[in-house]
């Protein structure tokens, strides 16, 4: 494989126009972001975001109305999507239907002008490395949705990019078939020590697949950071609620010492972290997963019992704190009572499990 390459958004912007109401809007905005070489970064967010829209200003396929693209650290917004050092692999496959499997993989090298020879050698290779050698005389309809996909990341591999993007690459196999693939996606990359730069709006992909995860939203990043990051220090309320299930209580900021706060939540007072630069006196959010709060007969916050349900892995439970909804998955509860509907019990959490925003 050839060099592998970062890439740089540096003040990106594109504006489309809405075909309803006819005016223009940002579908991408003011983005500046870094992926460093060799590294499998996830665009991550809800439809709409502006994922696809990044991916494919990164491709050539639209360009940005402001700021510049650079790869390898040269600019490349001037280029044709031929002409630049990456590769994409489709949500569709984009498979030439009446070619075998050989032939689609050949294609990219044969218009390159490339060596009988050393097409035959790259493509065997690579087939080899998708688990699809053996089957090079196949037409492409006569192929699973997996195969497909594989034939799809070969095609994309064989013309060794200095950078490799996904658009939603899994979203047609179906559920179980798309967790084996990512995993053989997630392994190649790793394998071939490519730049990869992949599209879904599944948060459990992205979460096993990525080095860093890029959270989007309304045109805009968010965060960027590692899976374990973004999980436990998000730095919105957005990003909380949308990597993973997140519990909001309102809280008040007593005082705040660098990383840790003093707050107030339902008349007690509690030390927790605090990620997100509250301030003395603001109000704020104490941000409690699901899976970090288990119901005790001592604990910080009284707790009452409003659905109280046996999931096999858990106990799930609602319960109300101070008029606010609480969420909790018990995991493993073999070993603690479980509470019932109506029961009083206490909300226990270890405090830096939780955090305020
Ligand atoms: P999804 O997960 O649904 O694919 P996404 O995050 O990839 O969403 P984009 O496809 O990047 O979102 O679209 C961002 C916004 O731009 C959306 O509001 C979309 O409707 C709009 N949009 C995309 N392409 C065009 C276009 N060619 N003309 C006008 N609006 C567009």
């Amino acid at each position: 494989m050839k060099e592998k390459k970062g890439v740089r958004l540096e003040h990106i912007s594109k504006i489309y126009k809405d075909p309803k109401t006819g005016k223009d809007f940002y579908a991408v905005q003011d983005t500046t972001l870094d992926i460093e070489a060799g590294t499998f970064v996830t665009l991550l967010g809800p439809s709409g975001c502006g994922k696809t829209t990044t991916l494919r200003m990164i491709a050539g396929f639209e360009s940005p109305d402001e700021g510049e693209i650079y790869l390898g650290g040269e600019a490349i917004n001037h280029l044709t999507p031929n002409k630049r050092d990456t590769a994409m692999v489709f949500q569709s496959y984009a498979l030439l239907p009446h070619y075998n499997v050989f032939d689609n993989v050949a294609y990219g090298l044969k218009i390159r002008k490339i060596s009988k020879e050393e097409i035959r050698e790259r493509v065997m290779n690579i087939l080899k490395l998708v688990e699809m050698d053996g089957m090079e005389s196949r037409m492409t309809n006569q192929l699973s949705g997996g195969q497909q996909q594989r034939v799809a990341l070969a095609r994309a591999l064989v013309l060794e990019p200095g950078v490799l993007l996904f658009d939603e690459p899994l979203s047609n196999l179906d559920a179980k078939l798309r967790v084996s693939m990512r995993t053989e996606i997630r392994k190649i990359q790793q394998k071939v020590g490519i730049t990869a730069i992949y599209v879904t709006h599944d948060q459990s992909e992205a979460m096993s697949i990525s080095d860093k995860i890029i959270i989007m939203s309304k045109g805009k990043v968010e965060q960027i950071g590692t899976p374990r990051e973004i999980y436990y220090h998000p730095n919105s309320r957005f990003v909380a609620d949308f990597i993973g299930e997140a519990n909001f209580l309102d809280a008040r900021v007593l005082s705040v010492d660098g990383d840790k706060a003093r707050i107030q939540v339902a008349g007690k007072d509690l030390q927790v972290n605090n990620f997100g630069g509250a301030r003395a006196g603001d109000t704020a959010a104490l941000v409690i997963r699901p899976e970090a709060a288990v119901l005790a007969d001592k604990g910080h916050l009284e707790a009452t019992v409003m659905l109280s349900t046996f999931m096999g892995a858990y106990q799930y439970y609602q319960v109300q704190v101070d008029g606010m909804e609480i969420q909790i998955t018990d995991y493993n509860p073999v070993n603690r009572r479980i509470y019932e509907v109506g029961e009083k019990a206490f909300l226990d959490f270890d405090s830096r499990g939780v955090y305020i925003l």
